[in-house]
């Protein structure tokens, strides 16, 4: 058990599992491209914060409908 819960522990962004290996990420704006242990924060050539983040060849999206539903039903039925 306490196992299990050591290779859950995620990253500050909470997505990203310690035992992940880095994301790819691409800024859509100047196309930047850098390896980074989280997936979220800014280009570090433009700083622009609208990247695309691929773990593995899979997308952000696609990782987070996985791990963390939560996130997405969070957001779509916050209201107040
Ligand atoms: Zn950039």
């Amino acid at each position: 058990m306490r196992e299990f819960k050591e290779q859950r522990k995620t990253y500050s962004d909470g997505i990203t599992y310690i035992i992940d290996p880095f994301w790819l990420g691409k800024c859509r704006k100047c196309g930047h491209e850098y390896l980074s242990c989280i997936c979220t924060g800014t280009c570090p050539k433009c700083g622009n914060d609208n990247i695309e983040y691929t773990l593995g060849g899979r997308s952000l999206e696609e990782i987070i409908a996985e791990r963390r539903p939560d996130l997405i039903r969070d957001n779509q039925s916050k209201s107040e």
